[in-house]
């Protein structure tokens, strides 16, 4: 069974569980409001990714290699 996060609509509240394919939707554990917000949990964002491909680039350029830029992105010298 996969365990998935949820966020409630109504109260903000956050919450895991097991949900099997058969189940209804869970409803919040805080408030009893149903339909929560499945959050994509373990799966990296666009965003998230670019941020650590950015981090990757000043480390690499930190250490004095260009190799995970293309070569319109290196800096000129
Ligand atoms: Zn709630």
């Amino acid at each position: 069974m996969p365990l998935y996060s949820y966020r409630c609509k109504a109260c903000d509240h956050g919450f895991e569980t097991l949900v099997r394919f058969s189940d209804p939707a869970p409803v919040c554990p805080s408030c009893g409001a149903g339909e929560p917000v499945r959050q994509l949990s373990g799966v990296a964002a666009e965003g998230k990714s670019g941020a650590v491909i950015q981090s990757a680039r000043k480390m690499a350029a930190r250490e004095g290699h260009f190799s995970n830029y293309s070569r319109s992105e290196r800096p000129k010298r």
